[in-house]
């Protein structure tokens, strides 16, 4: 799933690739992917790209005041292509493809645009047109950028004290910091060296301080990694550049304890016990079921 640095790059790349440009039309394949109905998508064709934003993990076409915006969920992907001349006609089927945007020709007659696709069975991919981007509840209800000048260590010591939830899922609550997912909590908290269960109003002063630093440090680290990488290289530059998510089994590069997981029913995490939980494995609900 893409998260902030990817949502961050695309947003790059379209304002390098995409600003500026026409559009030809929007073509919505996947009709459960969107959400409003007007204006409709008919009314961005003839309107020029003038920005594009991002909100959390929302990706913003401002075209002309007519908003474009999406959210690639779990499965989704754009796709940039340099030419849809020759593009097959798009049909509403089960295929990946769910949104086709195409721009106007260049004048070397080829017409560019990019495509939002859709792994897997599950359908969550969220598109949106709309003249103002607070109409979109997810965007209404984010909580602050973690990369905005205005997140300080003492905005985290107010959204941490006094909340009686696990840190991991404090840090994934779009509504409480806007942007950070699966991926980077576990990453967030590997750099903080604290225990993804450890109950946030528990934190000290000095703890909020580490954990403030490795959330800005961690993800503008992966903005910078990505940053001039097209579309299609993102999701393997955020792989490689991952410490503890998705490396159960490997070795912690940090101390060289294995990294283990903690799974549930729709997801997992990963830690290093020795940098995070004093050097004893969490209790995994599936390992204990498995070794009754
Ligand atoms: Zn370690």
């Amino acid at each position: 799933m893409p998260e902030l640095p990817e949502v961050e790059s695309l947003a790059e790349f379209l304002r390098e690739h995409a600003v500026g440009r026409a559009i030809a039309g929007v073509d919505v394949v996947a009709f459960q992917a969107l959400k409003t109905f007007d204006p409709p998508p008919t009314a961005l064709g003839g309107l020029t790209v003038t920005k594009v934003a991002r909100h959390g993990k929302f990706l913003d076409l401002d075209c002309d005041g007519v908003h474009l915006i999406f959210h690639l969920a779990r499965g989704g992907w754009l796709r940039w292509r340099e030419d849809l001349t020759g593009a097959r006609p798009v049909r509403p089927g089960k295929g990946p493809l769910a949104v086709r945007v195409r721009f106007a020709p260049d004048d070397d007659g080829a017409a560019p645009g990019f495509e939002l696709t859709e792994a897997g069975t599950q359908k969550r991919l969220a598109v949106y047109v709309t003249d103002d981007p607070a109409t979109v509840p997810g965007i209404a209800a984010l909580g602050p950028d973690p990369l905005s000048p205005g997140f300080t260590a003492e905005t985290l010591k107010a959204i941490v004290g006094g909340n009686r939830t696990q840190i991991k899922g404090l840090l994934r609550d779009q509504k409480v910091i806007a942007g950070i997912g699966n991926a980077y909590s576990d990453e967030v908290l590997h750099v903080a060296r604290m225990s993804p269960f450890k109950i946030a109003s528990s934190l000290t002063d000095a703890q909020i301080a580490d954990l403030y630093e490795a959330i800005v440090t961690t993800l503008r680290d992966a903005v910078e990694r990505s940053r001039g990488l097209a579309a299609k290289d993102l999701k393997s530059e955020k792989k490689s550049g991952l410490r503890v998510h998705g490396r159960t089994g490997q070795k912690c590069e940090v101390c060289g304890d294995t990294v283990r997981e903690v799974s549930f029913a729709d997801s997992s995490l990963q830690y290093c016990p020795t940098c995070q939980t004093g050097g004893k494995p969490l209790a995994d609900r599936r390992m204990s079921k498995l070794l009754k």
